[in-house]
């Protein structure tokens, strides 16, 4: 007889290798600092990934060494100390293996009548604890905060509209819906303009000031000129940390006028939410209690694996109703596997739901949130360090504020060099910062996210740079 199951048939030997897998894994986390933080993928080894289907069975032995000799040694480098591009979390040990035990599990969290479900209830209940919010909000997992800003517009959208948008779309209704947002906002939320079929061209991008935060003028004049030409302002989103410069929208300001306006107050805290786990940041986003919904990413300064986007709303029926819909399959019973109360597959467009919640369960739970808001403190207090140590050097400037752990800089005098530099940067494979606009310039931004980052990497950042960039003015790219 052939047979059917996917298990092993000797579970001995597939214990063995499996051990040596998360042995390996340990090396690798162990030994992070001694390799570089990227390298390039060499053709010959992308070109072993253009094989055709396999249809016979390879050992998993030999699978998982092609795995370790061709897949983990380049990898994006996020989880590397010198890692200061863009705005990425490390990842921690606690966190692969809670990912272990939920692949394990293989839970679906669309809905039904388990423990699982529960688990992300607890760190939804959390989240409102953390942010203020009222016992009755709601919230859930989703892949990150591009999501999470973009189920904040459908539900702003279903708000503004009521439940005739869910049948007959826009076309239902002739308003039209304004958003607002800082022009520092992130490029999610105009995506989301546009997947929700509002239209990009329909979010204010409002002028903000020298600290990078909207102006709260100029947006009550955008507000009323609006109305005055007949549209319907309807959602104001505020940033808790802006993506270019870590800026904090004045929250408060932001929620005192979408309760004069009778607008959907939203805050994309993607990058600086978790802030409200360290007690010199959590002052600085007062106002964010107020908000209607809030964007949050696990996987950034929470330092969760990826994937752990989340988003936590007020008003939990008017949440359910933008996204619940009836299916005979999905039917709840009083009794038995299909009962329970709340299906997450009600409250975002997922039906099938991985267990995203059990790995930052776990990481809230093993290291406990003070450790979580010591990293945060941590990170911002290697960001002023960055910038006084730029500030000391002749030969780079301070672009823009540190407001929270992201410092934007460049080599003076050559501002042409920034690419080049932080190109040669990620071939050095000791540090690895981004590049950002900033007053329309490309600049040098170091985000310091990861909780592996120590002074030293902030020590070779300032030195590569300032190493590249001269021998690059003498001698410029060709
Ligand atoms: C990262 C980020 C996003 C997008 O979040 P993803 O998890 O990458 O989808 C949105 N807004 C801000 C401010 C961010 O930093």
């Amino acid at each position: 007889m052939t047979q059917h199951s996917l298990d092993p048939e000797d579970w001995t030997g597939v214990r063995a290798q499996g051990h040596r897998m998360l042995d390996d894994m340990f090396d690798h986390l162990e030994s992070l600092r001694r390799q570089p933080v990227w390298r390039a993928p060499p053709q010959t080894l992308r070109e072993t990934f253009r094989e055709a289907l396999p249809q016979a069975p390879s050992d998993l032995a030999d699978v998982h060494q092609v795995f370790r000799d061709t897949v983990l040694p380049y990898s994006s480098g996020n989880a590397h100390p010198g890692f200061m591009g863009w705005v990425q979390g490390g990842g921690t040990v606690v966190g692969m293996l809670a990912e272990m035990l939920a692949a394990g599990m293989n839970s679906n969290l669309g809905g039904r009548d388990h423990m699982a479900l529960e688990v992300e209830q607890q760190v939804v209940g959390w989240a409102r604890e953390m942010f203020g919010l009222p016992a009755t909000a709601s919230g859930l997992f989703l892949t990150g905060a591009s999501q999470a800003n973009f189920l904040a517009v459908l539900i702003a959208r279903r708000r503004a509209l009521g439940p005739a948008v869910r049948a007959k779309g826009l076309a239902g209704d002739g308003m039209r819906l304004i958003a607002y947002a800082s022009a520092a906002v992130h490029g999610c939320l105009g995506r989301a303009m546009d997947m929700a079929g509002l239209g990009t061209g329909a979010l204010r991008l409002v002028a903000f000031d020298e600290a990078q935060q909207i102006d709260l003028s100029t947006l009550r004049a955008a507000i009323a000129a609006d109305r005055a030409a007949g549209f319907t302002p309807f959602l104001v989103v505020g940033s808790a940390g802006t993506v270019d410069v870590g800026a904090i929208d004045d929250l408060a300001g932001l929620a005192d006028i979408a309760a004069a306006e009778d607008l959907h107050f939203h805050v994309d805290g993607a990058l600086g939410g978790l802030g409200v786990l360290a007690p010199s940041i959590a002052p600085r986003l007062a106002g964010i209690e107020r908000a209607d919904s809030i964007a949050l990413d696990w996987h950034k300064w929470g330092q969760a694996p990826y994937d752990a986007g989340f988003l936590l709303v007020r008003d939990a029926e008017l949440h359910r109703a933008t996204f619940a819909a009836d299916a005979s399959y999905l039917q709840r019973a009083e009794r038995g596997l299909a009962a329970g109360d709340w299906w997450p597959c009600d409250y975002g467009p997922d039906l099938s739901r991985g267990f995203r919640a059990l790995k930052t369960w776990f990481t809230l739970k093993t290291y406990g949130a003070a450790a979580l808001g010591g990293v945060i403190e941590r990170t911002c207090e290697l960001a002023r360090a960055l910038a006084q140590r730029i500030e000391a050097e002749p030969d780079l400037q301070l672009v823009a504020p540190v407001a929270l752990n992201v410092v934007c800089f460049r080599f003076r005098d050559a501002a042409e060099l920034n690419p080049e530099i932080v190109m040669r940067l990620h071939e050095g494979g000791v540090v690895a910062p981004s590049l950002a606009r900033v007053g329309g310039h490309a600049v040098i931004r170091a985000a310091i996210v990861n909780h592996r980052t120590e002074q030293r990497d902030i020590e070779a950042l300032v030195e590569a740079t300032l190493e590249i960039g001269r021998k690059c003015r003498h001698r410029p790219a060709a």
